[in-house]
């Protein structure tokens, strides 16, 4: 549904602050870590907000957007695809949730990166969807859970390089590195300080596998100062969430 003219102004006029306070926060980290703000790539975290929020991103030059779910995904995309002109250039979309194995055939068909990856039986749907599709290669983030907790998805950190070198085995998907959440309740620096080093770990093994995804609207600064080259924000620069959605 397209909302009314005005309000289509007030929610543009909201993102675009919102953008640019955001993007001031990921300059000043950068510098602060004396980084090249280049080296990190932003990605709005579109989940539970419109098509047409999308579109205004785009417009402000913010083409790099993640999505939680696949059936919001596939919608949202559907809704993008009837608002923009042929020519505009669509975004990559990222896929940054919890992934279950029945949608990783869909999520491969329209996803520039999965970063959400944390079990071989996703990597072979994957594969199989890009094949199809006849896609450039799929890039992978491992999600790597910092505090050893299943319930809220990742790999421990001991299993990261098998599920590594499964990923890094299929011609379809190109193992970019690592993501992970920080645990509720513990100080960043010290989540994305170990995330760093099994980075690291990952990197002597498979040395383009170089990204780390890290970092979201509360913790961002400490994802760049412990090297996140993607952060992933929505709260920031969208609004809040109603609770219940993850
Ligand atoms: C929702 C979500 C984000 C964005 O979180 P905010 O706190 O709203 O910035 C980042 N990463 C993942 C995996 C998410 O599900």
């Amino acid at each position: 549904m397209e909302p009314p003219d005005g309000d289509r102004q007030l929610r543009r006029a909201e993102l675009v602050g919102a953008l640019a306070a955001v993007r001031g926060q990921l300059a000043d980290a950068c510098a602060a870590a004396g980084r090249d703000v280049r080296s990190v790539t932003l990605i709005a975290v579109t989940k539970t907000y419109p098509a047409t929020d999308v579109q205004t991103l785009l417009e402000l030059g913010a083409l790099d957007i993640g999505e939680s779910r696949d059936q919001e995904a596939v919608a949202k995309i559907a809704e993008l695809d009837a608002l923009l002109a042929p020519d505009i250039a669509r975004p990559r979309w990222h896929f940054v949730g919890r992934l279950q194995s029945r949608k990783s055939r869909s999520v491969a068909t329209y996803a520039t990166a999965v970063h959400s990856v944390d079990r071989p039986e996703l990597v072979r749907g994957l594969a199989e969807g890009v094949r199809r599709a006849g896609r450039p290669p799929l890039e992978v983030f491992v999600q790597v859970s910092l505090d050893g907790d299943p319930a809220r998805g990742g790999v421990r950190a001991d299993a990261l390089p098998g599920l590594a070198d499964v990923v890094a085995a299929e011609p379809e998907l190109r193992l970019r590195g690592v993501m992970a959440v920080a645990p509720l309740g513990t100080d960043p620096d010290q989540a994305f300080g170990g995330l760093a080093q099994i980075a690291a770990g990952l990197r002597e093994r498979h040395p383009g596998a170089d990204a780390i995804s890290a970092g979201m609207s509360a913790d961002l600064a400490a994802a760049v100062r412990h090297g996140s080259t993607h952060v992933r924000v929505g709260t920031a620069l969208l609004g809040r969430r109603s609770p219940d959605v993850g």
